[in-house]
């Protein structure tokens, strides 16, 4: 299995419209943040992506993606949400319909707002063809074992999503002691890290930290980070069992 970090930006990106820190205005690729989602690649070649933010168009060309089997979203904010569209290049390559999994507030949300992706197959792929599945309990995704982790978002219930020994858990405020059963012994966390300063939906760098000494994963990556993060700079403050992410970063065998 094989996992690709698409983007591990927060909502605005990396670099910021109309900014000029150093963050936003450094040489050093790993400063650029797209809007956060990533891919994994089962062992059968089946791709699986988390969320559709609104930058997957560039990044499946920046990362030669032409695959999508399956989209596990986590919940329905714009920035994992709104590359939706763009799922229709994959339908159109592969001639399927491609299942959308999500929690019953998530699948209704966008049964609500995209009514149009909704479609059974047919002759007609100038729309996305996609069918929602509403999740809660573990399920099976081509020989995989896909585990939803419920985590607050503020006040939202949004899901994580366990792939075997490799888990995601981003914009969360609290993990509640139950979802933290489910991500023992886990080889790869990626772990939401908004920023420095407490946050009312993201938990911190702080929290990000204690929660990843909780979960005591092999190596914890924190994604959806804002321009406050230098890549270098904050790296420096981490504990060697957590790194940073950055987008393009592939780990696990291809
Ligand atoms: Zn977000
Ligand atoms: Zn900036
Ligand atoms: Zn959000």
């Amino acid at each position: 299995m094989q996992l690709i970090m698409l983007g591990v930006g927060s909502s605005a990106g990396t670099p910021v419209v109309g900014c000029d820190c150093a963050t936003c205005r450094s040489p050093d690729a790993r400063n650029n943040r797209t809007r956060c989602s990533s891919a994994i690649v089962l062992p059968g070649g089946e791709t699986i992506l988390i969320d559709t933010g609104p930058d997957l168009r560039q990044q499946a060309l920046r990362e030669g993606l032409n695959r999508v089997d399956a989209v596990l979203y986590t919940h329905t904010h714009a920035d994992h949400l709104h590359g939706i569209d763009d799922l229709r290049a994959f339908c159109q390559i592969q001639r399927r319909q491609i299942p959308l999994y999500g929690n019953h507030e998530t699948m209704l949300h966008i049964s609500n707002k995209f009514p149009y992706v909704i479609r059974e197959p047919g002759s007609f792929w100038e729309l996305p063809v996609l069918s929602i599945n509403r999740v809660s309990e573990p399920f099976e995704l081509f020989g995989a074992k896909i585990t939803p982790i419920p985590v607050k978002h503020g006040n939202s219930d949004i899901l994580g999503y366990r792939i075997g020994n490799f888990a995601y858990i981003t914009d969360v405020s609290v993990i509640p002691e139950s979802s933290l059963d489910l991500l023992q012994d886990l080889d790869v966390l990626m772990l939401d890290c908004l920023r420095f300063e407490p946050h009312p939906t993201h938990i911190n760098l702080e929290q990000s930290l204690d929660y990843a000494g909780l979960i005591k994963a092999r190596q914890t990556y924190l994604i959806h980070m804002t321009h406050e993060l230098e890549f270098v700079e904050a790296s420096q403050r981490l504990p060697p069992m957590v790194r940073l992410g950055y987008d393009g970063l592939r780990l696990g065998s291809s």
